[in-house]
């Protein structure tokens, strides 16, 4: 059943993402599923022409909108592999009576650590150290001096702003204290969480005072180019921006120039305006900027969380329950 391009099975994964043995044995026990491995919506929604056994659609990038949605006529629920779900019409999919779900809080941790793990890298230089060596320079004679981009910075002391103190700020705010830090959060809709000691602020307060910004909203008509030309231009001369959100919360062209001409100290970012970006794409060219291909959710342990998770809400919707981690429009 695995496998199968029929679709004569309750649950279709639209494209490629981790699922445990355990979790594809548990739903293969609940009617069994099938890799669509889409390669787009439109894509998606050719192979799902004429599905009537199709109850779920699990999706981690693909957009699940009218197109998709109007071909499944017995599609009961969507669920987004992950937290962000800006690729789900969650209008249509209300019209037509399907429920949509996430698998929030379950791939946090391993967000919040990579945010860290960017930082560092970008604060010691370690993905210029790591070439350093890999280029032969480091050599051990009076004439090779450590070239000057080898004196990093430290976390303790600095400020950090969070923006969004959602599942992954909160635990960005967690792992902040353990480095000494001051932490300031910008949130719309979060109440204040007293086991953190946290200032909540508002934007333009955050981005004027913050030494390390670090982006953890969802990507919504709001916070799209949340980070724009003015933003960019309130933050610190040596402030760190972090992106581990969704790349279109930044205003990348605009982003891309202050780090050509040095305006704010450098930016890590997991996620971009469009992915995947290319080996030549202008911000490959940059030395105080660090990138990852969108692995902020990438351990071991938060893929077995989530195909946890997606294994129990694929049981919730196919019993007629409400899911854990429903999202209304
Ligand atoms: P969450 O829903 O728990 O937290 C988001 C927070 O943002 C909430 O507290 C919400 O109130 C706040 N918010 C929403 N709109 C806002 C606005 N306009 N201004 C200020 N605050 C606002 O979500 P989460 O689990 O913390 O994840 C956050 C985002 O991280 C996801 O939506 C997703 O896009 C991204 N993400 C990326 C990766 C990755 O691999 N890089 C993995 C997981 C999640």
């Amino acid at each position: 059943m695995a496998d199968s391009k029929s679709f004569s099975v309750p649950v279709v994964f639209a494209d490629r993402f981790f699922m445990s043995e355990r979790s594809l044995a548990e739903i293969s026990s609940l009617g069994g599923f099938a890799w669509a491995d889409a390669q787009d919506h439109l894509d998606l929604a050719d192979k799902l022409a004429g599905s009537e056994s199709v109850r779920i659609i699990v999706s981690e990038y693909i957009h699940i909108d009218a197109s998709v949605l109007e071909r499944t006529p017995g599609l009961k629920g969507v669920i987004a592999y992950g937290a962000g779900y800006d690729h789900i019409d969650l209008d249509v999919a209300a019209r037509r009576g399907v429920l949509v779900c996430n698998c929030r809080g379950e791939n946090a941790q391993a967000v919040a650590e990579m945010t860290f793990g960017l930082l560092l890298c970008l604060l010691r230089k370690i993905h210029l150290s790591d070439r350093y060596i890999r280029e032969g320079h480091w050599k051990r004679t009076e004439s090779a001096a450590f070239p000057a981009w080898v004196m990093g910075g430290e976390l303790k002391g600095k400020t950090l702003g969070i923006i969004g103190l959602g599942q992954i700020g909160r635990r960005v705010a967690q792992i902040a204290r353990g480095f000494d830090m001051k932490v300031l959060a910008y949130d719309l809709f979060a109440q204040s969480q007293e086991d953190v000691p946290i200032e909540g602020t508002a934007l333009e307060d955050l981005i004027s005072r913050a030494d390390i910004v670090t982006l953890h909203v969802p990507l919504t008509p709001r916070t799209e180019k949340m980070i724009d030309a003015r933003t960019l231009a309130a933050m610190k001369p040596k402030a760190l921006l972090v992106n581990t959100s969704r790349g279109k919360v930044i205003d990348e062209p605009v982003l891309l120039k202050a780090l050509e001409e040095k305006r704010i100290g450098g930016a890590a970012l997991d996620v971009f305006a469009s992915e995947p970006i290319s080996a030549n794409h202008p911000l490959t060219k940059l030395e105080n900027l660090v990138l990852s291909p969108h692995i902020g959710a990438m351990t071991q342990e938060a893929g077995d969380r989530l195909s946890d998770a997606v294994s129990r809400q694929v049981r919730d919707i196919l019993s007629g329950r409400i899911p854990e981690c429903l999202i209304t429009a």
